[in-house]
């Protein structure tokens, strides 16, 4: 499992998630999650209503250089 941590744009509140395995599709530019973005409050996000925080993009560019090794 891995958590990210999201800034909800909805309610603008940071929470962390778990987003299961991580996968990065090179024909996408995006990440893709095995699981759904929840926020405590609004429940499940769409990758466009989640942002993910300065921390939660040093998390997944830790998940990204692990996968490369
Ligand atoms: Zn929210």
């Amino acid at each position: 499992m891995t958590k990210l941590n999201f800034l909800c744009t909805k309610c603008r509140k940071e929470f962390d998630s778990d987003v299961g395995e991580i996968s990065f599709p090179i024909e996408e530019n995006r990440p893709r999650f095995e699981k759904d973005i929840v926020c405590p409050k609004c429940g499940i996000l769409t990758m466009d209503e989640a942002e993910l925080t300065e921390l939660g993009q040093t998390q997944l560019g830790a998940v990204f250089f692990a996968g490369l090794e």
